[in-house]
């Protein structure tokens, strides 16, 4: 049985970002083995759906770490191995396949996976998901011969190959059950904005509508709308959200709640077990709650601190969650958490496209959203929300 010091379970960002940083630390020849399902080193996923999606991107410039890196320092990368089953006891990860790995430490980064369309027609050629490089490579593939494509979906997938795709002129549909468009982050302002701004540009809008069935032989040829309405296509793309990946973990006493539960530092209630990533609902002490964070900002941040904590750094992960997001020629940042707000205030010009969004709760910011504003703004945001300090519409910056 091989058996390590550390071992990754799942091989994408966390696994990226833990083994470079391990690396800076001082890891020794054989110490690591990362065990993925995946057919490629780890890699970058957000250009997955911007850059690469759109062709500007080369597969090689995705890579983390260069393969020459994990030869040099002598890390064990197994791909395309699917992991069956943990156990904390005997400090063992059993693969389908039978095979066997020891542990002294180990770091599960599992991830998520998509969340899959449940109607008629859904297996039909060309209706895409997008989560791995392979999928964006079908997508890519695709889009170089589509006409008309259906997205399902009002969130950062959607949003982002929406915009690729009508860029490529494309005739976009984006089929959403809310009733504007990613109703969970954008004030309604936003929502008009960014709908008005995806209208300009060719986007068509479905919205407070879902896709009931899809209709084709063999490849897809539209998609039947609840509200009766056929949107002709001939490709489609999902982007309904994720879940995480614990069924490894089942039956293992490894606490599971929407992922794996760990604490603020990345620790499971099993000795030497730890989470990082999209599967870890780890405990926010800015925020005072667990949360499970889906933002490659999220990975690495993980990524490294738990590498540190390895180290023999113990400290706890004290971060504010950010994301950031490209669509056409506009790119955003988002910081924080604006679930509860009191109060939300708004700086700038939207249709100058330059503007800010501020969400305060208890006299405090919660969240922030910058577009094409200040650096002062921008480096405030995430300042402001980690100090905790008391806070009002007038003293925010950019204030009149
Ligand atoms: P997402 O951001 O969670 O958005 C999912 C969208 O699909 C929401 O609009 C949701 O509506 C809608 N939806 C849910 N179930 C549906 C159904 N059955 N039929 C139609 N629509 C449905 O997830 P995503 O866009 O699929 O992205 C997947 C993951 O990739 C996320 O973890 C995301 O964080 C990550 N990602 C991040 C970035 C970035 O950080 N820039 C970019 C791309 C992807 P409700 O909100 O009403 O549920």
């Amino acid at each position: 049985m091989n058996t390590s010091k550390f071992l990754i379970l799942g091989g994408g960002m966390v696994a990226g970002y833990t083994a470079k940083q391990l690396v800076e630390s001082g890891l020794k020849p054989h110490q690591l083995t990362i065990v993925s399902s995946e057919s490629s080193l780890p890699y970058e996923r957000p250009p997955l759906s911007k850059g690469f999606l759109a062709g500007k991107d080369a597969e090689a410039s995705l890579l983390i770490n260069a393969d020459d890196f994990y030869r040099a320092h002598e890390i064990d990368v197994r791909l395309n191995c699917e992991v069956g089953s943990v156990d904390p006891a005997r400090k063992t990860v059993r693969l389908h396949s039978g095979e066997e790995f020891g542990f002294d430490k180990l770091i599960v980064a599992t991830g998520a996976r998509v969340r899959m369309l449940e109607v008629p027609g859904s297996d039909l050629a060309n209706v895409y998901y997008l989560r791995t490089l392979e999928d964006a490579k079908r997508i890519r593939q695709n889009a170089e011969s589509a006409k008309r494509a259906v997205v399902i979906g009002g969130g950062f997938i959607a949003m982002e190959v929406t915009s690729v795709l009508a860029q490529k002129g494309i005739a976009t549909t984006m089929v959403m059950p809310d009733d504007r468009i990613w109703k969970r982050f954008f004030t309604p302002a936003m929502s008009r904005f960014f709908e008005e701004y995806y209208t300009e540009r060719g986007v068509r809008f479905a919205k407070s509508n879902k896709v009931v069935k899809l209709n084709g032989a063999g490849r897809i040829e539209s998609a039947e709308l609840q509200n009766g309405g056929i949107a002709p296509c001939d490709m489609v793309v999902a982007g309904i959200g994720v879940t995480p990946v614990t069924e490894p973990l089942a039956g293992s006493g490894i606490e599971l709640a929407d992922g794996v539960v760990v604490n603020e530092y990345l620790e499971t209630n099993q000795r030497d077990i730890y989470a990082a990533g999209d599967v870890a609902s780890y405990y926010d002490v800015l925020f005072g709650k667990h949360r499970r964070a889906e933002h490659w900002d999220n990975a690495v941040s993980q990524g490294q601190h738990c590498a540190r904590i390895l180290s023999g750094d113990r400290t706890p992960f004290v971060h504010v969650p950010y994301f950031f997001s490209d669509v056409f020629d506009l790119s955003y940042e988002f910081w924080g958490d604006s679930s509860g707000a009191e109060e939300i205030v708004e700086r700038g010009d939207l249709s100058t496209r330059s503007f800010s969004v501020w969400w305060l709760r208890a006299g405090r910011l919660v969240a922030a959203f910058a577009m094409n504003r200040p650096d002062e703004e921008r480096e405030a945001a995430p300042r402001l929300i980690q100090s905790r300090e008391a806070i009002s519409a007038a003293t925010l910056p950019g204030a009149l």
